[in-house]
C-alpha cells in the first residue's frame, strides 16, 4: 500500500550565514548554544586553568634532584613526607603545589628560607615551554 505522505523534511538545514559557531579554540568543541560572549568565556576558563599551571612551585624532577643539590636521602626524606606531585608526567620532590600567577612571584616563593625547591626557570615549567614557542 502506497504510502502518499509526503517525505518529511528531515534534511537538516544547513546554518548557512551563522559564521559566529566556532570551534573553541582550546577543546575544540562546538557549543551551538554558545554565542560569542559565551565562547569566549569557555575560552577563558581553559586559559584560566592553563595559566594556572604556568609557574607551580613544582619542586624538582626526582631524576634530576641531584642537579639540585638533593641527596638520595633528602629525596627520600621528602617522598615520606608526602611532598611529591606529578607535573607533566614527572614526579617532583620539594614543592608545595602552589601556583604562582608569575614567575617573579614563583622566583620569590622559592628565595624563602627553609622553603621549597625548584627554580623558576626550569625547563619542566609550562610556563617556561609557552615561552619558548
Ligand atoms: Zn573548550
Ligand atoms: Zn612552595
Amino acid at each position: 500500500m502506497p504510502s502518499a505522505s509526503s517525505s518529511p523534511a528531515l534534511a537538516p538545514s544547513s546554518p548557512s550565514g551563522s559564521s559566529s559557531q566556532r570551534p573553541c579554540k582550546h577543546c575544540n568543541q562546538i557549543f551551538p548554544r554558545m554565542k560569542g560572549k559565551e565562547l569566549e568565556r569557555h575560552e577563558d576558563s581553559h586559559e584560566g586553568e592553563e595559566k594556572a599551571l604556568h609557574w607551580v612551585c613544582t619542586g624538582v624532577p626526582i631524576l634530576r634532584a641531584s642537579e639540585y643539590g638533593l641527596k638520595d636521602k633528602d629525596v627520600q626524606k621528602y617522598i615520606t613526607a608526602g611532598r611529591v606531585m606529578l607535573y607533566e608526567g614527572q614526579y617532583m620532590v620539594g614543592g608545595c603545589g602552589k601556583s604562582l600567577c608569575r614567575p617573579d612571584a614563583l622566583a620569590r616563593h622559592l628565595r624563602k628560607p627553609k622553603g621549597c625547591i625548584g627554580s623558576h626557570t626550569a625547563d619542566w615549567l609550562l610556563g617556561n615551554k609557552f615561552k619558548k614557542q
